[in-house]
């Protein structure tokens, strides 16, 4: 590409033009913003999009304990907040970018995956961004807010021809894994029903949970933000995908935080071996994370099951036997995946299909709920690619 044609690129990124950079991009930008991705042991460069809770309280302490990534990047509408955390955690200032300059991650080769934590309505945005920017994509559950959005990511990703993983951390938690590790050896026999329940307190001056209530930002709320959990723990633990599903909702609408989503919805998927789960969720709820698998020799109770740490596995039945469980740093033994993933050394375990599948079943139950709970069929064939029982070591 000429002069001519990257200084007007670059005129264009100056004004704010979103994608223009995208759009304009000459081979040899692609070819520099690939730089690095079949660099054998070399860590993988991780820029983290949006420095909210989960980016300063997970991601970036998590980003000091991984093994094979590495933190080159961060992108926020904050200045004084990403500088802040840039000298904090080493970025080079070259390497913070804002929104409007996101598209400039193009040109630097340092940043190899983008992680994306910004609110759910943004997900699809900035991963597509990223993608046509020659980035590989991590991105927050839920993939997006709607399943024409998750349709266009994965749509992306496989136009760019890079890597889209959406992070689901359960799948690299020490907890879940020998939960699943137990069901599949057939330690509690035929698996007949699952619990999952997903519910906490949201709490309007948290600025953090103020758009999880929005509907345009978060989707559905509760369901997307904690349900999502429940309805891949579902999936996860039998290993199979529902053929049907039923719910309902139940919302005080006098309640100012649920003017545009609902608060508690439970649902029940019909699986094709029979087994039947029971799933809820809600925003006015101390239930917690938890989920039991009940088959019909035995059972596994986690609960907690799916929090940060200090998640609890019982075995068998009635008086479980707690299992002995190591705990390590989930997040970072995630975007360590991540980054073997990009190396060509790990199985995607979670690609954009598994989040399109829990979109399209949060559709399915939202779908039930205007129906009052009639039967919606989900048996549109999907079937996970990689069981993460079988690969994920921890
Ligand atoms: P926060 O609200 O704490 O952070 C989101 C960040 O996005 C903000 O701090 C801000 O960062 C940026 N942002 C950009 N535009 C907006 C906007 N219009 N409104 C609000 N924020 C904006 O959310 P969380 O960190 O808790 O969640 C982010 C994502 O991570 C969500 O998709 C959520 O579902 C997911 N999540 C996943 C968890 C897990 O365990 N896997 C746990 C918690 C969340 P800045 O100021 O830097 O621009």
């Amino acid at each position: 590409m000429s002069e001519i044609n990257d200084m007007s690129r670059r005129d264009l990124i100056e004004l704010g033009v979103a994608g223009a950079a995208v759009a304009m991009a000459s081979p040899a930008a692609m070819a520099q913003s690939r730089a690095g991705s079949s660099d054998g042991d070399k860590p993988v460069g991780f820029a983290i999009v949006g420095l909210g809770k989960l980016s300063q309280g997970q991601l970036l302490p998590g980003l000091t304990r991984t093994k094979n990534a590495k933190l080159t990047g961060l992108v926020s509408g904050d200045p004084a907040k990403a500088a802040r955390l840039a000298v904090q955690y080493n970025v080079p200032a070259k390497s913070v970018y804002s929104y409007e300059t996101y598209d400039r991650i193009i040109r630097d080769p340092a940043i190899e995956v983008v992680y994306i934590v910004l609110p759910n309505n943004m997900h699809a945005e900035y991963t597509i961004r990223a993608l046509k920017a020659g980035k590989h994509v991590l991105c927050e559950k839920p993939m997006a807010t709607t399943v024409a959005d998750s349709e266009a990511m994965i749509a992306a990703a496989k136009a760019a021809d890079r890597k889209l993983m959406i992070a689901y951390r359960c799948h690299y938690e020490p907890t879940n894994l020998a939960a699943m590790r137990r069901i599949r050896s057939g330690g509690i026999g035929k698996p007949r029903t699952v619990w999952t329940d997903m519910s906490r307190q949201a709490n309007f001056s948290d600025p953090s949970d103020a758009w999880r209530v929005s509907k345009e930002m978060s989707g559905t709320g509760a369901l997307a933000d904690m349900g999502v959990y429940g309805i891949n723990a579902a999936r996860y633990l039998l290993n199979e995908e529902p053929i049907e599903v039923r719910a309902w909702a139940s919302t005080d609408r006098s309640d100012p935080r649920f003017k545009e989503v609902e608060d508690l919805v439970s649902w029940q998927f019909r699986f094709p071996s029979g087994a039947i789960a029971n799933g809820s969720t809600a925003f006015n709820s101390n239930g917690g994370m938890g989920f039991q698998v009940a088959g019909e020799k035995g059972r596994v109770v986690a609960d907690p099951g799916c929090l940060y740490g200090g998640n609890r596995l019982t075995f068998g039945a009635p008086n479980g036997k707690t299992v002995e469980i190591t705990e390590i740093d989930q997040f970072a033994r995630e975007m360590d995946w991540m980054a073997d993933v990009v190396r060509g050394r790990a199985p995607m375990v979670a690609p954009g299909e598994e989040g399109l599948q829990d979109m399209r079943l949060i559709d399915a139950i939202m779908q039930s709920i205007a129906r009052d709970g009639a039967t919606i069929k989900t048996d549109w064939g999907y079937k996970r690619a990689v069981d993460p029982a079988a690969v994920v070591d921890v």
